[in-house]
């Protein structure tokens, strides 16, 4: 293991007081906290001041580590983290992705963990299906979900009502016991977790009733949503301290629900934006006409101009979905499609065979549809 001048790390004197360096500490654990901070190697620097505040905020490492100097004379001195760490992490009880770097360093690596400092609870995921108009206008629900919820009889410690845990008389609250064997090659020292406690540092004498010494109870929880107009499909919402309960203290984790949005049989949405496909009679196409046009705020004219090709397409403005960030709504784009009609009558086979007389036009078709083709335009129409 690298040495690592863990004064260097929180910017502070071999000698300066315990109250330098928890106020480095604190300035540079805000700074580095993964959660205000997005810098790529944020949550490595907010390890590193962890690292070196778990050992210099504590008088007894502290001297173990100016006594040994290298990090692996540091380990060694380690009597086992105590309660003194707890300090260094009350302030982000909330935090969401705080129990990964916890994990990291105190699961992973050399270090130990320390059983009593509080962790968050894990977070949650919920689906919610929307449908195509919800997802634009937003709107009021409740969720029902089950979760880990802090225990109400106990409070989340875990002993019975009037009782409390204590300090476990195995391993002294360290969690850790501690065996030496005699090997060829020279002592070796082991630790593993109490076997009196499990890690937890502390003995429940009587349980609670309600939880049987876990702290947590499995609730029916309900939440009170309000959907922004404007989300999307594959769009989350963070919900704080709506996800589970958590350990030692430490908070709820957050709920995050992800909507899932129906698609719609007249609209189809990118963002903001809405496409619509109106279609118009080749008549209204070429003299132009006042169409009434869908949209997901209700029924709009539009004015079609004379000569008008198919495929055109006309914007119009704020009928689209709103931002999310609420600074007015997309647009509808509306694409025209001219429709030819289909099994004419007499009179407009005459009209139009006049049509193409005046436009000097010479056609060999009557317009009379045979038999397969009625068949067929039937057959489409169901
Ligand atoms: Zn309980
Ligand atoms: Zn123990």
């Amino acid at each position: 293991m690298a040495e690592t001048d863990l004064y260097g790390v929180l910017g502070v004197a071999k000698d300066a007081s315990q109250a330098e360096i928890k106020k480095a500490y604190r300035k540079l654990s805000k700074k580095y906290h993964p959660d205000l901070n997005k810098a790529p190697d944020a949550a490595e620097k907010f390890k590193a001041v962890q690292d070196a505040y778990d050992v210099l905020g504590d008088e007894q490492k502290r001297s173990n580590y100016d006594q040994y100097g290298s990090a692996d004379g540091a380990q060694g001195g380690f009597g086992g983290f105590g309660g003194g760490q707890q300090g260094g992490f009350g302030g982000f009880g909330g935090g969401g992705g705080f129990d990964d770097i916890f994990n990291q360093f105190f699961g992973g690596g050399g270090g130990q963990r320390n059983p009593n400092a509080p962790r968050p609870g894990r977070d949650l995921q919920y689906q919610m299906d929307l449908k195509f108009e919800e997802a634009i206008f937003g709107k009021k629900t409740k969720i029902k979900y089950t979760r880990e919820a802090q225990c109400h009889t106990c409070g989340g410690n875990g002993a019975k009502p009037g009782t409390s845990p204590v300090i476990c008389h195995q391993c002294g609250g360290s969690g850790y016991v501690t065996t030496e064997t005699n090997t060829p090659l020279g002592r070796m020292r082991s630790q593993q977790p109490c076997p009196v406690c499990h890690g937890t540092g502390q003995e429940i004498k009587e349980k609670c009733p309600t939880c049987g010494g876990t702290g947590h109870t499995e609730d029916q929880h309900e939440v009170e949503v309000t959907i922004p107009a404007g989300v999307d499909d594959g769009q989350q919402m963070r919900l704080q301290g709506q996800g589970e309960a958590g350990q030692n203290g430490g908070g709820y984790g957050d709920l995050f629900i992800i909507f899932q949005v129906e698609p719609s049989k007249d609209f189809r949405r990118d963002g903001t934006e809405i496409y619509f496909n109106q279609d118009v009679s080749f008549v209204q196409a070429t003299l132009g006409d006042d169409v009434t046009v869908k949209t997901v705020h209700g029924d709009v004219k539009l004015k079609v101009p004379a000569g008008t090709q198919g495929g055109t397409t006309f914007r119009l403005k704020g009928k689209g979905a709103p931002r999310l960030r609420g600074n007015g709504n997309g647009d509808e784009h509306v694409t025209v499609k001219v429709v030819t009609p289909k099994n004419l009558n007499k009179g407009q086979r005459d009209a139009l065979r006049d049509f193409a007389k005046a436009s000097g036009e010479s056609v060999t078709g009557t317009g009379k549809g045979n038999l397969f083709n009625k068949m067929r335009d039937k057959f489409n129409e169901n």
